[in-house]
């Protein structure tokens, strides 16, 4: 398969209050051309801080430290800001949870498609008017040719990310990045936006980082997952093997959180205590004083990465059977 993106080491902190907080903490990652790739985890683990640092679009507050971010193997983070312009929206482009912060209430929806297409595309008027009918009829914008005369705020919540869509579909990009896209809409359109979302990638051939917090989303969606935990990647699998073996105690927390039919009427699972901060030097495991299977190896040496099957790691003291109490080694089937 061929790499995309790659990210090697990436460390991203934000200055706000006394000390820094290391949002995203020495993060690697690959995601090969075609796939929906998932970033799976809690608010505040540094998802959507890696998804900005990708995009080079942080706040004030934030720094990328070190690392590197290679899109078909160039080091973006290594460009000056106006080639790094002419990549956002042409190679890689954005959605966003909230299309109401991104969408601009005092231009037309065609106008700011249009913005795009001006930016990346030589196109004539004609030909720019015709290309703004097709990607809001890709989207599936009922009536495009009139409504992409309207402003967002005639839109509803659905149509309106669906016009974000089209608007980063514009530049035909080769990585869509696209953070809680979901997360905002009611169900039932939350649907409908992942099933465009699954159609626009199997007609692009487009490559998908998919933010979400959602094992539902990612079940429906994502080939490879990688589990994100304070700053850092503790887990990665493909779906199927995730769904059926969630190798880290993290993970598979998540999964018991789930309200599955037979809990209904139960309780449903919370992880007890909080994320740790992130302005701290981790010793040890940062997912310690929460895990259920924690032991003293855990609260003062950083757990390695562990291979447990194809393309399935697992970042926990679990995994080194040689430093396990016998009572803590993983059964065979998790
Ligand atoms: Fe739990 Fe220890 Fe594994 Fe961390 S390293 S997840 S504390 S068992
Ligand atoms: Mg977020």
């Amino acid at each position: 398969m061929n790499t995309l993106l790659q990210i090697e080491n990436l460390k991203t902190i934000l200055h706000t209050g006394n000390s820094p907080v290391r949002a995203v903490d020495g993060l690697s990652l690959t995601i090969n051309k075609g796939e929906t790739f998932a970033l799976l985890g809690e608010s505040g683990c540094g998802k959507s801080m890696t998804a900005l640092s990708i995009m080079r679009l942080l706040p004030d507050t934030g720094e990328i430290q070190s690392g590197a971010v290679r899109l078909s193997g160039n080091d973006i983070l290594q460009l000056p800001e106006a080639s790094m312009r002419r990549i956002r929206g042409k190679l890689i482009s954005m959605i966003f949870q909230e299309p109401m912060l991104s969408l601009n209430p005092v231009m037309t929806i065609a106008d700011q498609i249009n913005e795009v297409l001006k930016q990346h595309l030589r196109l004539s008027n004609e030909a720019a008017q015709h290309r703004i009918v097709e990607l809001l009829e890709q989207v599936g914008i009922p009536d495009a040719r009139r409504r992409m005369h309207e402003y967002s705020f005639q839109f509803s919540g659905g149509m309106k990310q669906r016009a974000m869509i089209a608007m980063a579909l514009a530049g035909q990009p080769e990585l869509l990045i696209a953070d809680e896209p979901t997360t905002a809409l009611d169900v039932t359109i939350q649907a409908q936006v992942l099933d465009l979302l699954r159609q626009i990638q199997q007609q692009n051939q487009m490559t998908i980082l998919l933010i979400t917090h959602d094992l539902g989303v990612v079940s429906e969606m994502a080939q490879v997952i990688a589990v994100m935990y304070a700053g850092e990647i503790v887990e990665q699998s493909p779906r199927e093997r995730f769904f059926s073996q969630p190798a880290h105690p993290y993970s598979q927390q998540l999964f018991a959180s789930l309200p599955a039919k037979q809990k209904r009427h139960q309780e449903l699972a919370v992880i007890s205590g909080t994320v740790p901060s992130l302005s701290q030097q981790f010793k040890g495991c940062r997912f310690a004083d929460r895990c259920p299977h924690a032991f003293a190896r855990c609260h003062d040496t950083v757990p390695q990465w562990h291979i447990i099957a194809d393309n399935h790691s697992v970042r926990c003291h679990l995994y080194d059977t040689a430093a396990v109490p016998e009572q803590y080694r993983p059964a065979p089937d998790i």
